[in-house]
């Protein structure tokens, strides 16, 4: 099963990928991580990134999608790939078509979480990360044993730079112009599924597990 997780940010797609990797045989990718990762390391790509990130932009097409491009292809086979964060524009959804042609591992799913703007600025606001485990808690519905430390590393957490409610209405914007349009790419190919980013993402696994076994069933 290959699939791309689409949706506004604070839908909860990294928190049900979490969830889907514990069940599934998935490779999760996220082109936030993986730009932040660069960031961390200060290469040249991070660098140039950076200004785009801190801002709630979107890092040009040509230097997410090499990264992208890189990760994919040289992931293992043997498991499905789950994009996170990409694509973001058509551009981006063209060249992944291409990537994913060369490699003939070809996308079975688009899953659309749509939330409401209230949800989203409550989920992010309140978001707190592990930078080193990448789990990800919420100070008040999904806050860790002990408070600002991850249950799993031991490690402080901490807010990410772009979670703050001004970035967020521009990620917003950028994500109603450039994002959205995206949705209905996926649909007139006939691989678009649409869940409530607004429910839990513990009440979306076992709907998202319906929605593979389906899948499963036409490969
Ligand atoms: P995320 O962790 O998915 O919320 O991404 C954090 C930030 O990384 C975004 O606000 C963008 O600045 C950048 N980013 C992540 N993925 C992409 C992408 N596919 N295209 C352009 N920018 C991206």
């Amino acid at each position: 099963m290959n699939l791309v997780l689409l949706g506004p940010p604070g839908a909860g797609k990294g928190t049900l990928a979490g969830l889907l990797v514990e069940q599934h045989d998935l490779l999760h990718i996220s082109t936030g991580d993986l730009l932040r990762e660069e960031m961390k390391n200060g290469s040249e790509l991070g660098l140039e990134a950076k200004s785009y990130v801190e801002k709630g932009e979107l890092v040009p097409d040509l230097l997410v999608t090499q990264l992208l491009a890189k990760k994919v292809k040289t992931s293992s086979p043997d498991k499905g790939y789950m994009l996170d964060g990409f694509p973001r524009t058509k551009a981006q959804a063209e060249s992944l078509d291409e990537i994913l042609n060369e490699i003939q591992r070809p996308l079975d799913l688009a899953v659309y979480m749509d939330a409401t703007m209230e949800v989203i600025i409550s989920r992010i606001t309140g978001r707190r990360v592990a930078p080193k485990s990448g789990k990800v808690y919420h100070i008040v519905n999904r806050p860790p044993k002990q408070e600002g430390i991850c249950d799993v590393s031991g490690e402080e957490l901490i807010q990410r730079p772009d979670d703050n409610e001004e970035t967020v209405r521009r990620r917003m914007d950028v994500y109603l112009k450039n994002t959205l349009p995206i949705v209905e790419y996926y649909e007139s190919k006939g691989i678009l599924v649409k869940v409530d980013g607004d429910k839990d993402s513990e009440k979306l696994l076992p709907e998202l597990n319906d929605i593979f076994n389906e899948q499963a069933k036409l490969n």
